[in-house]
């Protein structure tokens, strides 16, 4: 008979997850200390991290460049194709908009992994 990792209730033999506390029984850790799959979080140290440099590379003809080198390349093509976007609709006065997004998010991303802090691939501001 197994018991819970956290209750130490008796479970089933071939549980592979406690009824009482929701501890996983194969050994693959507990409920509480499972990490995001890998990639879905940027992890500081891994890419140019200047925050200056970040709003220096967003003029509008690249934005979603400083979302691309912090690693956010899904996000930073999305900015991208938004300038563009508006830039056909509003005859460019909606891609300055998306332009000045784009900076500012791209800075605090940025800011936020010169602190040590790790940021999700879609996270905003
Ligand atoms: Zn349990």
């Amino acid at each position: 008979m197994a018991t819970g990792r956290y209750c130490r209730e008796d479970i089933l033999d071939g549980a592979i997850k406690c009824k009482h506390c929701g501890s996983q029984l194969d050994g693959s850790g507990s409920p509480f200390s499972q990490s995001p799959p890998a990639g879905a979080m940027i992890q500081p140290g891994t890419s140019p991290q200047s925050a200056d440099l970040m709003v220096l590379l967003s003029p509008c003809c690249i934005t979603g460049l400083a979302q691309i080198l912090l690693g956010q390349v899904g996000k930073g093509l999305m900015y991208f194709a938004l300038a563009i976007l508006c830039a056909i609709a509003t005859a460019g006065l909606g891609n300055i908009f998306v332009c000045i997004v784009a900076a500012i998010d791209g800075y605090k991303i940025a800011e936020k992994l010169n602190r040590g802090q790790a940021v999700g691939a879609w996270e905003f501001f």
